[in-house]
């Protein structure tokens, strides 16, 4: 096993983009079991595994109680657990095969671990936290293919794996049903949020816990709904049409740590409020629902102050109502229609929600230069991932063309996966 990185490249030539493949469940399990025994010297009681995501389109819409619209990546964290008699966790990536991090539950509150172990640790936590208090200790070893840090929600199949496994190994029964597994990514956001201190509003550990394979999941956010309300699967054969859908991870250095996440979210509270709603949902329905939704989404606008505020509005808003269309628009067969919605959003988070840098937008160009029906960002953006959507044994040559692209200008290297509508979270082994 690699020490200096976990993922799974093949790099066919000096040049050629790589290609990220996603691990079997039984190589994942394998991989997993092992780091696992050279760890801790014993066989773990099982192994579970939750997939990263790509969201298809729906950006920034989470938070305002939107629509979105993932599909579970076949690419896999993969959990090797058992649990202890005491209330200490360790646990063990093959990220850094050597260095097992360890942490108490006893005692333990918000923000109360460091690096990375607070994911997996604040799961444990929050399930306490939420009344489950026969959650105990456990060792774990993590081994995953999904690329950290990409928008492909790495954090949340490290989070969701851990609440299934756990839901297992203590018998709690939620991890069963579509509806049971709510309670489990409740655990896995308020994981995310309270202990590793990362904002997020739901879209990624849903679509972990809920994708079928050959759907996406049509994810509705606003707070209050069942279980049944909140999702629909919308049929998503990419074969049927003759398609591929291409993701390239552009290896861009981060910066979502620098605050830029949550002033989005404050300006969208900020809206809401000015606009006497609860959330920008409320507006985007009305909106898209009038017989003039251009002339409705002018009336809204000039009503809110800030030309900046209006912008961020517009995108929300208008973003809102591509989710449907899009689903529409590929129901029906329409490629270029599902293509242009893609463009449309990518071209929205960078003009009026100013989320993409120059990687995004110069991978989004290229692949529609070269005959992508469209394309654009996925993830929360400054940095991260692109999608393009492209005819059948086109997306090699695509994502080769982005990777030159990028040569040309000296920023890093892009990496690329292919995306098919995977499984959500499951047992393994
Ligand atoms: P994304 O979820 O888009 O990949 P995030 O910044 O939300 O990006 O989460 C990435 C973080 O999640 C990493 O920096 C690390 O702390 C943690 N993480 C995710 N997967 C692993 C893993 N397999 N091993 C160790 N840490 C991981
Ligand atoms: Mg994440």
């Amino acid at each position: 096993m690699s020490t200096t990185t976990q993922q799974h490249a093949t790099q066919d030539a000096a040049g050629d983009i790589p290609f990220i493949d996603a691990m079997s469940d039984t190589e994942g399990a394998t991989q997993d079991r092992n780091l696992f025994e050279q760890t801790y010297g014993e066989p773990p009681a099982g192994v579970w595994a939750a997939p990263g995501r790509v969201n298809l389109i729906g950006e920034h819409t989470d938070y305002n109680a939107g629509l979105c619209l993932p599909i579970a990546l076949p690419h896999r964290t993969y959990i090797a657990l058992k649990p202890r008699e005491d209330t200490l966790v360790r646990v063990v990536s093959d990220i850094s095969p050597d260095k097992v991090a360890s942490a108490d539950l006893n005692g333990l509150g918000a923000g109360g671990v460091n690096g990375w172990a607070a994911y997996p640790v604040g799961v444990a936590w929050a399930l306490r936290k939420a009344g489950f208090s026969q959650i105990n200790g456990f060792d774990a070893a993590f081994a995953s293919c999904v690329p950290l840090g990409s928008g492909l929600s790495s954090s949340a199949a490290m989070t969701c794996s851990t609440a299934l496994a756990l839901d297992d190994v203590y018998g709690l029964g939620f991890g069963t049903s579509d509806a049971g597994r709510i309670t489990l990514i409740n655990a896995a956001i308020t994981a995310e949020n309270d202990m590793a201190g990362a904002s997020t509003g739901g879209l990624d550990q849903n679509a972990s816990m809920r994708c079928t394979p050959g759907h996406a999941l049509l994810l509705d956010c606003r707070p209050g709904l069942s279980a049944l309300e909140s999702v629909s699967q919308q049929a998503f054969d990419l074969d049927r049409y003759g398609l591929e859908l291409l993701v390239v991870d552009t290896c861009a250095p981060h910066q979502l740590n620098d605050g830029q996440y949550a002033q989005r979210r404050a300006a969208c509270e900020r809206a809401a409020s000015q606009l006497g709603v609860e959330n920008l949902r409320v507006i985007a329905d009305q909106v898209n629902n009038a017989d003039n939704p251009d002339a409705a989404l002018a009336d809204v606008l000039d009503t809110l102050d800030g030309e900046v505020t209006q912008r961020r509005v517009r995108h929300v808003i208008t973003e809102i109502g591509r989710v449907r269309q899009f689903v529409d628009a590929f129901a029906a067969g329409d490629i270029k229609r599902a293509g242009e919605l893609f463009n449309a959003s990518h071209d929205s988070l960078r003009d009026d929600y100013e989320v993409t840098v120059p990687e995004l937008d110069i991978a989004v160009d290229t692949a529609r230069a070269n005959g992508a029906y469209g394309a654009r960002m996925t993830g929360g953006g400054f940095g991260g991932s692109v999608i393009a959507l492209t005819d059948k044994g086109r997306s090699r040559e695509v994502a080769q063309k982005i990777a030159d692209a990028f040569a040309a200008r000296g920023f890093h290297q892009p990496r690329a996966l292919a995306a098919l509508a995977s499984a959500s979270a499951h047992r393994v082994a």
